[in-house]
């Protein structure tokens, strides 16, 4: 009943900016209780989350004081792409106020109260997996440091505090609501191994960010003094993984708007891909066309990456987009229809009511509901304004497809031909004719980062 009334209330609100204040978490349909009492004894509306920017990249000379018998003397184990993307986030200070793995404390609090251990709200767990036979294999236990290494370089050093099993299975109930296989997110929680390790986490070798993404990538730090720069004091966050239509230039906009913000950034999350995903490439230099070509105002549109392998968490994911674009110094963040779903796992605006149960988190959600194409509008219109819903053409991501593929001419600003145009142009740099991830972009795209070679220590 409570719940129908609100979303009915929901369904007529227009663009609706969050209100503040501290509340309990909890959250209809994952049985997160709240955190008994420590929720309310930090404060988690401070930026960055936390209040203090986590930076942990270590000079040569403080490598050398540090770990004097040289890095190539640790254990090392060479981590696959997920694992290093977040040992760059932790690094720099996008996962603030993580400053490594998650111990079993913090992922027990996240799985059960949505919060970290020390009672700042935060929804997804951060994870080093690791199986016995290799914690025994390398010989490491609590105490020691261990080097990760990623393209066979030294990335970083973890000093092992912890290492813990945790129920997989409960965790995935608790994160994604389900424990089907067929959900991504359960997926790969089931094939994480049985071992966590846990402990703070050095950078050690900094990655270089290859083209075309270099120029979108910034740290926090960079991030804030950009829009320090730009006199940015408040930045509406757009997550994305998709080639831009013209509902989603059109929601920024509304968000702009309803924000009163000064800047929007668009944060395309980088990282694992499906067949028939956009490429990588074709998202941020699609993207970044619409300031190019004056869709927006040079001064009020940025475009950057987040590297990051979706979970497809729904609800749960949204807060967490909300803390990383928080740490980057975003003001408000836009939730549309469906925010980080797959398939029906998650009600079409359960990652809006997530925040209604949650404390200030110091970054604004922007609520919004659908644009599509309206014939009778003449344009594209919005959900909460069109009066014409029986006319309406979704801009779906099937329409948007078949007009990529060439299959049918794109209606006047279904999908912009400037962006078209990139797409295709991507399609022939990048992706081996496709602007859609093929077995083969997967086998030889270029990656996104690569290790400098670093000699011994
Ligand atoms: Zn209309």
């Amino acid at each position: 009943m409570v719940a129908s009334l609100r979303r009915s209330r929901r369904w007529r609100a227009q663009y609706r900016v969050s209100r503040s204040g501290p509340r309990h978490a909890a959250h209809e349909g994952f049985e997160t209780v709240p955190h008994p009492g420590s929720v309310t004894a930090v404060d988690n509306s401070l930026s960055p989350h936390g209040g203090r920017l986590i930076e942990r990249i270590a000079t040569a000379q403080e490598i050398r004081a540090k770990w004097p018998r040289g890095l190539r003397a640790l254990p090392h184990l060479d981590v696959r792409d997920q694992l290093a993307y977040e040992c760059v986030n932790i690094a720099y200070g996008f996962f603030s106020p993580l400053t490594g793995f998650m111990g079993h404390a913090d992922v027990d609090a996240v799985v059960r109260h949505m919060t970290l251990a020390s009672g700042y709200i935060w929804s997804m767990p951060i994870v080093l997996d690791l199986s016995q036979a290799a914690v025994d294999r390398l010989g490491v236990k609590p105490g020691d440091a261990l080097l990760l290494t990623y393209q066979q370089q030294p990335l970083a050093v973890l000093e092992v505090e912890e290492i813990y099993a945790y129920d997989k299975t409960f965790l995935a109930q608790q994160i994604y609501g389900t424990t089907d296989p067929a959900h991504p997110g359960v997926a790969r929680t089931a094939a994480y191994a049985d071992r966590f390790l846990a402990g703070p986490l050095t950078l050690v070798n900094p990655p270089r960010i290859n083209p075309p993404f270099d120029r979108f990538w910034l740290t926090p730090r960079q991030m804030r003094q950009a829009f320090a720069q730009r006199d940015w004091a408040a930045v509406a966050a757009f997550q994305t993984r998709n080639v831009p239509h013209s509902g989603h230039e059109w929601m920024m906009k509304g968000a702009w708007l309803a924000a009163s913000a000064d800047g929007v950034l668009v944060n395309a999350v980088i990282g694992a891909k499906k067949l028939g995903d956009y490429i990588d490439e074709a998202i941020v230099l699609a993207h970044e066309r619409l300031r190019e070509d004056g869709f927006f105002r040079q001064d009020v549109h940025m475009t950057s990456t987040l590297l990051w392998d979706m979970r497809y968490a729904g609800p749960k994911e949204a807060v967490f987009h909300a803390l990383v674009r928080k740490n980057l110094g975003c003001t408000h963040h836009m939730f549309g229809r469906d925010h980080a779903g797959v398939g029906s796992y998650y009600d079409t605006y359960a990652a809006h009511r997530i925040f209604d149960n949650l404390p200030d988190l110091g970054i604004k959600s922007v609520l919004t509901l659908e644009w599509w194409y309206c014939p009778k509008c003449a344009g594209v219109a919005y959900e909460g304004l069109c009066g014409h819903q029986e006319h309406k053409q979704d801009l779906s991501g099937t329409l948007i497809r078949s007009i990529i593929q060439g299959g049918i001419e794109p209606a006047p600003l279904t999908l912009r031909a400037e962006v078209l145009q990139v797409v295709r142009a991507c399609a022939a740099t990048y992706g081996f004719g496709s602007p859609f991830v093929t077995e083969q972009y997967l086998r030889e795209r270029a990656p996104v980062l690569s290790m400098p070679a670093m000699d011994a220590p």
